[in-house]
């Protein structure tokens, strides 16, 4: 039920404190963190995983980030043929993938366009850091961050 006092100097303060009274006895909507941790939702955006084995060195990623905070850099390795006399094949090799959390947004457009899955949404949120520099997590960093990865839904029968 919502208070309504006369409108006289001072009603103000007299609803302000009013609504200070109710809250002090009602439960709060947030918790005392980090003393207290909610568990998110398992789709929650919290950080991104890399498979370096899935990636492909191909860049999409990097060039579809609209705050271009994705740095990747590799070269071509040659791949002995599979039997004898075979073509030898070049394989793309990741020598840097480094994600700058300082600068990302955390739109998903990176995770939706990679088109071999190498990219992943973990609901692991505990990354915060003292110094900016910090937040630029390697390609290493990345893929630790794949254990967190919860399991893919079932598909809808
Ligand atoms: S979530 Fe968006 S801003 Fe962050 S790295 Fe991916 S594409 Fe870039
Ligand atoms: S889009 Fe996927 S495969 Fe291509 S560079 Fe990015 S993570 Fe690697």
């Amino acid at each position: 039920m919502r208070l309504r006092l006369p409108n006289f100097f001072g009603s103000g303060l007299l609803t302000g404190l009013w609504v200070t009274l109710k809250t002090l006895f009602t439960k709060p909507v947030t918790v005392n963190y980090p003393v207290v941790k909610e568990t998110p939702v398992p789709r929650a955006r919290g950080v991104i995983a890399l498979d370096q084995d899935a990636c492909t060195v191909c860049m999409l990623c990097a060039r579809q980030c609209p705050d271009w905070c994705i740095y990747i850099e590799g070269h071509k390795e040659e791949q002995p043929p599979a039997q004898p006399g075979g073509r030898v094949k070049k394989r793309a090799t990741l020598d840097r993938f480094d994600i700058d959390y300082a600068l990302c947004m955390y739109c998903g457009i990176c995770v939706e366009v990679c088109p071999f899955d190498a990219l992943f949404w973990t609901p692991e949120y505990e990354y915060s850091e003292y110094k900016m520099g910090a937040m630029m997590h390697d390609k290493d960093r990345l893929q630790d961050w794949l254990q967190t990865v919860p399991e893919a839904p079932g598909l809808e029968s």
